[in-house]
């Protein structure tokens, strides 16, 4: 008998998956996976997918890296992706790095907008949120809003900067969440896997004269699959205000009016950092698809 189509059904197990590797990677977690599809949070960037089934256990809470390193495609994702693990870690003594792949200037809804101001207020913004989150340094590339390449001299690029910061951490947008829109956020998944294949072997890029690096993990946000949470319980906050750095972005990307809807804003932050940590039995949470074989 055919579903009626009007009515999505649910893909929930009751079943807690307890898969087990033959080679655990550290700090597992014996907590099952489990998954309700929440309902939307309201942001942008970071749900759940719908089509994710539970996929073996998952692991929590890395040691704190000494630099971490977070690419994104446009001023906002890093914050939407991973801003609460950026504020834990930096707390505990985490050097941050921000890579920003794009200029950000398709980003209004405004037909008559001036794009070079916008570009200069986004880089203003960025840098706010970075200092909310814990400070460090933040690399633009300036690429075309919409436009970011996934190609070999993009990847260049990529590369040197990964070569120069030396993470211990680089955490990007999942290439593979499927059905996403935008094109810089495939891309940009992308060139953060290929930066780090690139960067880590020295025969990539020699004109760089930069010394090849190896990350010892890669953190992908808004994941197909999760397989690894980062506890955000207590950075709800931090994570809200580096948002509201964003003002240009208060109507298009966070859907509020003004920076008097703080609690607006908040809400939703907490509800996506709520359905994220659901999977593993926390409170809050950032869910990521975690690669440890690089
Ligand atoms: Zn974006």
């Amino acid at each position: 008998m055919p579903h009626r189509s009007d009515q999505p059904v649910p893909h929930r197990s009751d079943q807690p998956v307890t898969h087990r590797s033959d080679q655990p990677m550290p700090h597992r977690s014996d907590r099952p996976v489990t998954h309700r599809i929440p309902e939307p949070s309201g942001l942008p960037v970071g749900d759940l997918p719908t089509h994710w089934h539970p996929q073996g256990p998952l692991t929590v809470d890395l040691p704190v890296p000494q630099v971490a390193l977070a690419i994104g495609a446009h001023p906002d994702d890093v914050e939407l992706g991973c801003g609460a693990t950026l504020a834990k870690w930096a707390a505990a003594g985490c050097r941050l790095h921000h890579l920003v792949l794009t200029d950000g200037s398709k980003g209004t809804w405004e037909v008559d907008a001036d794009r070079a101001a916008l570009v200069a207020t986004r880089r203003r913004e960025q840098q706010a949120a970075a200092g909310i989150l814990g400070g460090g340094e933040v690399t633009f590339l300036d690429w075309a809003d919409g436009e970011l390449p996934s190609d070999l001299p993009a990847r260049r690029q990529v590369c040197a900067v990964i070569r120069q910061v030396q993470p211990d951490v680089v955490l990007g947008h999942d290439p593979w969440r499927r059905y996403r829109l935008h094109p810089d956020h495939r891309h940009a998944g992308w060139l953060t896997l290929d930066g780090v294949v690139a960067a880590r072997d020295p025969q990539f890029f020699p004109e760089l004269g930069l010394a090849s690096h190896r990350p010892r993990r890669l953190l992908l946000w808004e994941a197909d699959v999760a397989n690894h949470l980062e506890d955000a319980a207590g950075f709800e906050r931090v994570k809200t205000d580096a948002l509201l750095a964003h003002r240009s972005q208060h109507g298009t990307t966070m859907g509020i009016a003004s920076a008097d809807q703080v609690a607006t804003l908040e809400a939703k932050v907490r509800r996506q950092l709520a359905a994220h940590g659901a999977l593993g039995g926390l409170h809050a949470a950032e869910a990521f698809h975690c690669i440890a074989d690089l």
